[in-house]
């Protein structure tokens, strides 16, 4: 049978170990792998291949490590740097984890869990919701990104200030490497010295060192009480003092503290029917989330102090509290249709930046006066973590213009961002990862040391470059 570019009886070989069910070789199966998210980028596959269990996963490597078949792994395909996307030379297969699916074990005492690199996010905060704890990594994406994809890329999201990002909710993992032999890291203990930590390797490594088939997570009891407000403020230098104003009132009960600026607002409530509070229309907007574990204690009255401390002292212009869960979640909704809206206007030029919280406003200011020397048409849409100096600072159109406009001006408008974030100090990647979109920045800015060390990593691991080749910095 002939079943493929070298005629090298992969397919066959490869439906014999995951069955028919297991394997696409349809253009209308194989298309809504081959792009990303965002519509930035189009690859070309033999296959989409879905293994059930570890076992399928590693005899899958070990078919395509034999034929030097390149292997690229994909859970959710929310990923917004187009690492899940193959390149376009229809030589690759496209790992799905798709049918990784089975929470394998909640232990509520030891506060772990332990679930296969395909299940939804939000299935695994779910499954530790009903053992009565907490797993809180959470982003806007939760209903479709998966497990494996947030650990490939060290995720982020808006519980980062109170509970660390993936990696630091990592205690365990399992991954197939690239000749098919399984790393067996499955363990929940809190202390293990015994030699480097490598499950780490495989934390933000977006699918260039093997395949996660599989994690133990750290729980949390759930906070008794949780509140959340939005308040707005005049500029981002008292958006940025707030922030240490709420940092030293609240302590570890501030959960979350995302930006919205006004620009980003205006575009929601331009796409949606649901009125957005007021105070929508200040310059920016924070939404701050509070969490309390004593029981005697109230969430809402720590917001409240904070809140009328803040206007005393001219921090804020206004704040209001949510009064149910249903005002709570609209909030939260608000925050978290950001992205969608503007995909939705014909997306815009984005980055994901990390910074020194001090420097944020002025970097911010000067990045904003060189776009305008570009061309004023260009409008910064900047929304983001605060709280852990991470902004996604978007470059789209003043309303009105052609989105294509800015993607047109996209070198330079690269240009402009990435020299100011660099020159003080920060990344050109806060939570994203590097994948095919900032592959050649990595390379240009990344100290030399660094790069050597992630290239050494890489041959040690994936000598014959098997795996997600064209993504990453090594
Ligand atoms: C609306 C929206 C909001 C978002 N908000 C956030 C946010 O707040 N914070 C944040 O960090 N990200 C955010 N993202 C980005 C994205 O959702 C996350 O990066 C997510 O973790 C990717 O998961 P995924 O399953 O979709 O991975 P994919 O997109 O499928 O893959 C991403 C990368 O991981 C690799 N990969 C996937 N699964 C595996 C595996 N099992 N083993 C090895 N490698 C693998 C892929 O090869 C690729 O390089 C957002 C995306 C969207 C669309």
């Amino acid at each position: 049978m002939n079943d493929g570019p070298a005629d090298d009886g992969l397919l066959e070989r490869l439906r014999s170990v995951v069955g028919e069910e297991g394997l696409r070789t349809q253009a209308q199966d194989l298309a809504p792998a081959l792009r990303d998210w965002r519509g930035r980028f189009t690859g070309a596959a033999r296959a989409l291949v879905l293994p059930v269990d570890t076992a399928q996963a590693s005899a899958v490597l070990a078919l395509c490590h034999a034929r030097r078949i390149p292997v690229v792994p994909q859970g959710g395909n929310t990923g917004l740097a187009g690492g899940a996307t193959p390149d376009a030379q229809g030589r690759a297969i496209v790992l799905s984890t798709r049918r990784l699916r089975r929470i394998r074990a909640v232990d509520p005492h030891d506060d772990t869990l332990t679930a296969e690199a395909g299940c939804l996010l939000a299935e695994v905060q779910q499954a530790a919701r009903e053992a009565g704890r907490l797993f809180p990594l959470s982003l806007a994406a939760e209903g479709s990104c998966t497990l494996g994809g947030n650990l490939a890329t060290n995720a982020g999201g808006t519980q980062v200030l109170r509970y660390g990002n993936a990696r630091e909710l990592t205690l365990g993992i399992e991954a197939v490497l690239p000749d098919g032999s399984v790393f067996e890291g499955l363990r929940g203990l809190r202390k293990d010295n015994s030699g480097y930590d490598l499950k780490q390797l495989f934390i933000g490594s977006e699918g260039t060192l093997g395949v996660i088939t599989a994690a133990t997570l750290r729980l949390f009891t759930p906070p008794a009480d949780q509140a959340v407000a939005l308040a707005g403020v005049a500029s981002l230098e008292q958006a940025v003092a707030l922030l240490g104003q709420a940092r030293e009132r609240l302590g570890p009960a501030l959960t979350a503290f995302e930006l919205m600026s006004s620009d980003c607002l205006a575009l929601l409530a331009r796409q949606t029917s649901s009125r957005l509070p007021p105070l929508a229309a200040h310059p920016w907007c924070v939404l701050l989330e509070a969490g309390v574990h004593n029981p005697e204690a109230r969430a809402a009255d720590l917001l409240e102090q904070l809140g009328t401390e803040a206007l005393e002292r001219g921090r804020i212009l206004d704040m209001v509290l949510a009064r149910s869960l249903a005002e709570q979640e609209a909030l939260w909704a608000m925050r978290e249709g950001i992205p969608g809206a503007q995909a939705r206007a014909g997306g815009n030029v984005k980055h994901d930046v990390s910074l020194p919280v001090t420097a944020m406003a002025s970097v911010l200011a000067r990045i904003g006066t060189a776009l305008r020397a570009i061309d004023p048409c260009l409008q910064p849409l900047v929304f983001g973590h605060l709280g852990d100096g991470n902004l996604h600072l978007n470059v789209g159109v003043v309303p009105g213009q052609d989105a294509a406009r800015a993607f047109a001006l996209e070198a330079q408008i690269n240009a402009v961002v990435f020299d100011a974030v660099l020159a003080s100090g920060g990344s050109f990647s806060a939570e994203h990862g590097v994948g095919q979109l900032r592959r050649e920045l990595a390379r240009r800015t990344l100290p030399p040391v660094h790069r050597s060390l992630m290239a050494a990593v890489k041959q040690a691991l994936d000598p014959l470059g098997i795996m997600n080749p064209g993504k990453g910095v090594a």
